[in-house]
């Protein structure tokens, strides 16, 4: 974050401020979840930064499920979401809460709210608490009821708790300002009726806090300094302000609103997401090609590149939509050293040379990651029969073709220099192997003679070769056409954004683990499938190809 960089967000500017003028002494933070579907890309982002920021100022990061909407959430998700965070490397050490932990302390506030003269039971239905709120450009009317006395409130409230109400029949609302030119502050509903089973607290309760009211309440009762939300609650600050200090908490937290991120050519649309699934379109809501967090780490995301990304995109407050090429590009720069580089020909054809020795392989001490020693060597067999990829050889090539055609020599990559000598076609036309000869004297891909060869490509030995099923993803989206449809706003997909391949690889990739990735050399960067592999029969995932269309600005 800034503190990196030099530059400092408008964020810790201000905590820098608050810090200063000794309007808190530390800074605490939180990520309020509301435990009703999968955390994406974007949710990622409000983990880092609000962990980022406690980290930064030596001060605390809270987990907390905002799960005080009884009808959306479900347990379920509670667990996933708790995954995705550590994941992340966000650490909430031993402050994992839940809203409705607080529906006690939530009750008695309104309670107080009530004994204060600032909140009323109203017994308009939603329609006419619509109606009397007014518009933008007039101001509200207020409720018959807004000038109960405190000990009926007092009375109609219990009765709400005790059950005596249907849904709907009675609210709470906070008594503030019918003319406010901010409609959030027009007596906003505090507590509803709801006659329904929550996923922790089951039928205690038949009342429930509208948001507005229970988030500030949370933040204060944990002792949140900062509590970083995103735009579209910048109009209900005034409210988030009224409710802090009505309540007359000692330590007032405050709220800071930041832009959400937004990616161009992924799908995030929740109502999209589903259709994609039930279409059989996707994979579920893990599948590689879409961005929720358990998509990202199955496509072979790491925590380090989702970081090195959100990190580019800053912190703002104006929406703005980011390239998914940036993702990508953020994922190549974090596995290009760290990761072996392996061989695999995913298109394969044969290639036999016709002057080795011997039916048995050797071995060849090759580098893991000629850009990175510490990775050490490993041995990969060479032979007589090997697969190349189809694109590697040409009958009639054109002028600038680099790689094998019938007279030229190029180097197998680590291994030998060889010359092509022949092919055979299929009955269709297509090649059906090459032929060709081997300099013994360039073991290593280098000749004493110091002649030059204007290609290298890669190889993997047929005998000891694995087979091993290949998935290459692009973008779910046609990118020239956009995400929607403009004229009936289904999704413009992009048919090629899964093909399947059977390829082989070196023997070594059968025994590689789920998450486990590599690059294969000239072809991407891969993942071992957590879902799909079994043992000894790894699927691998394209993360992302080596050719990037993302440029760095500046
Ligand atoms: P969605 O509807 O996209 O799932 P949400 O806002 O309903 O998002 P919450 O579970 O309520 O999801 O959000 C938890 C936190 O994540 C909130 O503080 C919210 O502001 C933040 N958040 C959600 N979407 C984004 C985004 N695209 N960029 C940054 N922060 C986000
Ligand atoms: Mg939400």
């Amino acid at each position: 974050m800034g503190s990196e960089s030099g530059s400092r967000n408008f964020i810790e500017n201000i905590i820098d401020k608050d810090l200063a003028e000794g309007v808190y002494d530390t800074v605490h933070t939180r990520f309020p979840p509301e435990p009703n579907g999968y955390l994406h890309i974007g949710h990622a982002k409000s983990i880092l930064l609000n962990y980022g920021l406690a980290q930064e100022y030596h001060g605390k990061f809270n987990m907390r499920f905002d799960d005080t909407n009884p009808t959306k959430e479900k347990s379920e998700f509670v667990e996933s979401i708790k995954a995705d965070i550590s994941w992340l490397g966000a650490d909430w050490e031993d402050r994992l809460f839940f809203a409705s932990d607080y529906f006690g302390q939530m009750y008695e506030a309104a309670v107080k709210l009530i004994k204060k003269g600032k909140a009323y039971v109203c017994d308009l239905t939603a329609d006419e608490i619509r109606e009397y709120r007014g518009t933008l450009t007039e101001p509200g009317k207020e409720s018959p009821y807004r000038n109960r006395s405190v000990e009926e409130n007092l009375r109609l409230f219990t009765e709400m708790k005790e059950g005596k109400y249907a849904d709907g029949e009675k609210v709470l609302r906070a008594k503030i300002d019918m003319a406010s030119p901010n409609m959030n502050m027009r007596d906003p509903v505090i507590y509803r009726v709801a006659h329904m089973s929550h996923h922790r607290t089951g039928d205690t309760w038949c009342i429930y806090p509208m948001y507005d009211f229970a988030h500030p309440i949370e933040d204060a009762i944990e002792g949140i300094t900062h509590s970083i939300c995103t735009l579209e609650f910048e109009d209900h600050r005034p409210l988030y302000d009224w409710v802090v200090r009505e309540l007359e908490y000692p330590h007032p937290p405050k709220q800071i609103e930041f832009a959400k991120l937004y990616l161009t050519n992924v799908v995030t649309g929740k109502r999209y997401i589903k259709k994609l699934v039930e279409e059989g379109i996707v994979d579920g809501w893990d599948d590689p090609r879409l961005v929720s967090i358990a998509a990202l780490r199955r496509r072979g995301f790491t925590p380090e590149s989702i970081k090195m990304f959100v990190d580019m995109c800053g912190i703002s407050k104006a929406n703005s939509s980011v390239d998914y090429a940036m993702l990508e590009y953020c994922i190549r720069e974090d596995l290009k050293l760290k990761r072996p580089r392996v061989m695999a020909v995913l298109d394969p054809v044969r290639l036999v040379i016709d002057n080795y020795p011997s039916d048995e392989p050797e071995y060849l001490e090759v580098p893991n990651n000629m850009e990175n020693e510490s990775l050490g060597t490993r041995k990969v067999p060479f032979g007589k029969e090997l697969y190349i990829e189809r694109e590697d050889f040409m009958v009639d090539p054109p002028r600038k073709y680099k790689r094998l055609f019938p007279g030229a020599e190029v180097r197998l990559m680590n291994a030998y220099f060889v010359t092509c000598t022949g092919y055979e076609l299929n009955e269709d036309g297509s090649v059906k192997e090459v032929h060709c000869t081997y300099d013994p004297e360039t073991r290593g891909g280098n000749a004493p003679d110091g002649r030059k060869v204007k290609g290298t490509i890669h190889w993997v030995e047929a005998s000891q070769a694995g087979k091993a099923t290949v998935r290459l993803y692009e973008n779910i989206v046609d990118e020239e056409k956009g995400v929607y449809n403009k004229e009936d706003g289904s999704l413009n997909l992009n048919p090629n954004s899964l093909v399947i391949r059977e390829g082989y690889v070196e023997p070594s990739l059968m025994e590689a683990k789920a998450f486990e990735s590599f690059q294969f050399v000239r072809n991407g960067f891969y993942v071992v499938d957590y879902k799909d592999s079994r043992e000894g029969a790894p699927v691998f995932n394209r993360i992302v190809s080596l050719k990037s269309s993302f440029k760095l600005p500046g």
